[in-house]
């Protein structure tokens, strides 16, 4: 407290806590340390941290020996794809070289420099690690599969025609050759079966994640059983045939080949019923075969996409008469997918997509009754206490899972003195799985979820650009809480507004409710970490919370 601090001669700003955090360049390499003197009065103290500074780029010279970047060469992983689908090569190397591939019937395809190429979308293509600011310019090609392959094997020379391909890069008489291994022997054929699991169990806790490109973000998610083509494969994620028009990449691990003679699945969806229950209402669509999906929910309806179906419903009978849903309306979007437009008389407030006796069921939750007065009396809310496993650690040592607890309790409480049912996912320091969360919070039939964190960025970041609190939603239900939450969460805790975020985390694309996750603020500031030692400030972050729930579910009373 009170003392100053400088950090390779650059002052530091001390926290009342002792901590400081401080956004430095990296020393150079021939000091590869952080000096740290710290005064107070008389006193002095001097510490050094050791930092390993890792070797610069290569240098990537138009003379003198040639020098290319190993480390940018692409394809690197094994792969299995059509014949005609392009397959981006590349390397970074100095300007003045001459590169190409040679495929494994002998035959060379030049590299050009990255900017004179065809500006065309590419199956493998934005892996080039290259991009860091390595010097030197980045060649590449864009071939098809197909010459990626290795040559048919001539008789008895099978070990040849396995060498695969090459990238050479020559400049006078120096030549570089990187063997290119793309040869994939270990390829996923014909139909797969989801989720690995043949039995008619439909587990909706179970269902396998879909993205648009290996390692994107989570978009779909099937049911396991459901039977698709597999088409294609890039290290561990196998691209699947949804229908005609769109194919997706799932994990390998959640996929078995079910080997060959298996015809594609035919898929008619035929007349549908509507099954009024007292907190939701159902959609039964019997399906021939289960189907890949897709819903997203709308404004005032709910989308349902099925992939590989062909829709045939006469007859929709609505049984009872319903007050969420009003009517249904389903087109045919070229010949092998079908969409159901489910229009409601008010807004989505969640959902469930589950396989039951040949049906596709899409359970709608209704709105939950709502007094003007107790906006939150009689709801269940799941509290969802950020972490472990893993978690940010402050610079004085607390860790992100101790006060996020704290506030968590405190929310408890806040709740049930409003009259609502508060459901924890954790209330120790025993490690919770993350998928484990939205189960918790679907079984218990929560009214909203709230997972609260707290922030920290990676190394590299400035974190004094831009720091405070924030607030990330998935579906578009969940949107209207996320807005309410974060407002009384900037009035209450006083830090800036980063406002809200869309992106699909694990506890987030639950769509079963209006489902949240809070970053209320950053545990790697000193004083903010100081802060969330204290009662008062966690208090805040509840309270921020508790507002903002109450905010939302007003807006719900008639
Ligand atoms: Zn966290």
């Amino acid at each position: 407290m009170g003392a100053t601090l400088t950090i390779n001669g650059d002052s530091v700003t001390v926290a009342p806590n002792g901590g400081y955090l401080a956004f430095l360049p990296v020393p150079p390499s021939s000091a590869s340390r952080y000096d740290l003197v710290a005064v107070l009065g008389p006193d002095t103290v001097r510490a050094s941290h050791a930092v390993r500074v890792l070797p610069p780029l290569p240098v990537l010279a138009d003379t003198g020996r040639l020098v290319v970047d190993s480390g940018s060469v692409v394809p690197r992983e094994r792969f299995w794809l059509r014949d005609e689908e392009l397959v981006r090569v590349a390397i970074r190397a100095p300007s003045n070289v001459t590169a190409w591939v040679r495929t494994g019937d002998g035959i060379s395809v030049p590299l050009v420099r990255a900017s004179e190429r065809q500006p065309k979308v590419l199956a493998m293509a934005d892996s080039v690690r290259a991009s860091r600011n390595a010097s030197g310019i980045l060649w590449q090609a864009d071939l098809p599969a197909r010459a990626l392959r290795a040559a048919a094997a001539p008789a008895g020379r099978v070990r040849d025609a396995e060498r695969g391909m090459e990238l050479l890069v020559s400049r006078g008489g120096d030549t570089v050759r990187f063997p290119l291994v793309t040869r994939d022997t270990t390829a996923v054929a014909g139909f797969v079966i989801l989720g690995g699991d043949s039995s008619a169990v439909s587990d909706t806790d179970r269902v396998v994640a879909g993205r648009s490109i290996p390692g994107g973000t989570t978009k779909w998610l099937l049911l396991p059983g459901t039977v698709v083509e597999a088409t294609g494969r890039v290290g561990a994620m196998v691209r699947v045939r949804l229908d005609a028009m769109l194919e997706i990449w799932v994990e390998e691990a959640f996929v078995r080949p079910l080997g060959a003679g298996v015809a594609r699945p035919r898929r008619t969806a035929g007349d549908a019923r509507v099954v009024p229950g007292e907190d939701w209402v159902d959609l039964v669509l019997p399906v021939s075969e289960r189907p890949p999906y897709y819903v997203e929910p709308q404004e005032r309806s709910l989308v349902l996409t099925l992939y590989g179906t062909q829709a045939n419903t006469e007859h929709l009978r609505y049984l009872g008469n319903d007050s969420t849903i009003r009517v249904i309306h389903w087109e045919q979007v070229g010949s092998d997918r079908a969409r159901y437009t489910i229009h409601l008389s008010q807004a989505p407030f969640g959902h469930l997509v589950f396989w039951e006796r040949g049906a596709l069921v899409v359970r709608m939750r209704r709105q939950p009754p709502v007094s003007r007065q107790s906006p939150l009396r009689g709801l269940r809310i799941v509290v969802d206490a950020g972490h472990p496993p893993a978690g940010a650690t402050g610079v004085t040592g607390l860790y992100e899972a101790v006060p996020v607890l704290a506030v968590a309790e405190l929310l408890r409480t806040m709740l049930e003195a409003r009259g609502a049912t508060t459901i924890m996912t954790r209330t120790t320091d025993q490690p919770l799985p993350l998928g484990d969360r939205p189960i918790i919070a679907r079984r218990a039939n929560g009214h909203a979820f709230v997972s609260i964190h707290l922030n920290a960025f990676g190394d590299g970041v400035n974190p004094f650009v831009s720091h405070g609190t924030g607030t990330y939603f998935y579906h578009t239900h969940s949107e209207p809480l996320a807005r309410a939450i974060q407002r009384r969460m900037v009035l209450r805790m006083g830090l800036p507004d980063l406002g809200r975020y869309h992106e699909s985390f694990a506890v987030t694309r639950n769509p079963y409710m209006p489902a949240v996750l809070t970053e209320g603020a950053f545990l790697m500031f000193p004083d903010q970490e100081n802060a969330l030692r204290t009662e008062p400030f966690q208090r805040a972050y509840a309270q921020g919370i508790v507002e903002g729930l109450e905010d939302y579910f007003r807006t719900l009373a008639p």
